[in-house]
């Protein structure tokens, strides 16, 4: 059995992997893909510290970084259920997929999130060619040009009006009636020059020309017209979904699926702490989960020096 066992091998959970071995207290670190959503990511350009780097390249050094020190590391394993200590100071246990069981005093969760998709054509050709997730990494690529945000939540709101100060216009397509965004964030996008907006507007493709996004079409759900507008990218943000599906019942989670934690990454189950995108820490960001890793990873050593074993 491990002392700590960190679910999920991105960002978060190998800083948190990196921090609990330099304790030297037994690590394990169990994932599906080492990496995570850096292995998805072309250029890494807000790592403080790293000027530029590829994403696959990152994730290489988190792994490389973490195998310097003496962590189990369990890579290409599923994790579906997580059963807390019977008492506090006993053992969790964490089920595979493979009918494997692994134990540990503490459980650091980092599974991370996806991006939903909009699932038409284009979407999966483009990605990364002009379809862009990430108003904060991918903005600055496309300046003085054209963008669409698909989405008018409040994260497609925010990210319309973040872009419209970095590229030339911006178009935000919603689907429903109105948008849905913070009427004080609806009045901000309003009152900016270079935005147009399309709500009842159904997007139906992001076209390209074989090597890059060049326009997205959409079909006017009250006239039935079809439109298209050309543009460099377009940025989906209709929602990011913590990978928490197998915790449910298991610990608090919000509204939207997040791990609630408190500012020292304990979840609702004492020994159980949580990490990076899978939880309600605001801004999903590389440099943030990493920061959340470690301070988990702290966390659980506190917890194992004030909780005698059982
Ligand atoms: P993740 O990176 O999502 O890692 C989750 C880990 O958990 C993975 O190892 C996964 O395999 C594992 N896992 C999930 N479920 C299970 C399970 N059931 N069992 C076992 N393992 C599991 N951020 C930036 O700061 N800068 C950027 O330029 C940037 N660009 C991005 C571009 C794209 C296309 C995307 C998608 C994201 C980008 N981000 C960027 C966001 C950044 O990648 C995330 O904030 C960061 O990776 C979160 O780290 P994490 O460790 O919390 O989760």
């Amino acid at each position: 059995p491990y002392e700590v066992l960190i679910v999920g091998g991105g960002p978060a959970g190998a800083a948190a992997a990196i921090y609990a071995a330099r304790k030297g207290i037994r690590t394990g670190i169990v994932a599906e893909r080492f990496g995570g959503q850096t292995l998805d990511t072309l250029a890494i350009e807000n790592f403080v510290s790293v000027m530029e780097t590829e994403g696959p390249k990152f994730a290489a050094a988190l792994e490389a970084h973490v195998r310097a020190y003496a962590v189990d590391v369990n890579v290409g394993q599923q994790v579906q259920a997580v059963v807390p200590a019977p008492q506090p100071g006993a053992h969790a246990t964490v089920k595979l997929a493979n009918g494997a069981e692994l134990k540990g005093r503490t459980v650091i969760l980092a599974t991370g999130a996806r991006w939903r998709n909009v699932n038409v054509p284009g979407e999966q050709e483009y990605k990364t060619r002009g379809v862009a997730y990430c108003p904060h990494c991918d903005g600055p690529l496309f300046k003085g040009k054209k963008v669409a945000v698909i989405g008018g939540g409040n994260s497609g709101v925010e990210a319309a009006i973040d872009l419209a100060g970095v590229v030339e216009h911006v178009t935000l397509i919603e689907f429903l009636d109105q948008l849905k965004a913070d009427a004080v964030l609806v009045d901000k996008l309003k009152s900016l020059p270079n935005v147009t907006i399309h709500t009842n507007a159904q997007t139906t493709e992001i076209t390209g020309d074989g090597q890059k996004v060049n326009g997205l079409r959409y079909k006017d759900r009250v006239s039935g017209a079809e439109h298209h507008v050309e543009l460099a990218g377009v940025f989906v943000q209709i929602g990011l979904v913590p990978n928490t599906e197998f915790l449910k019942g298991t610990l608090e989670l919000s509204r939207f699926g997040e791990i609630v934690i408190d500012p020292k990454c304990a979840t609702s189950v004492p020994g159980i702490f949580a990490a990076g995108d899978v939880t309600t820490v605001p801004y999903k960001q590389i440099i943030i989960a990493t920061g959340e890793g470690a301070k988990a990873a702290l966390s659980a050593f506190d917890y194992l020096i004030r909780t005698p074993a059982e």
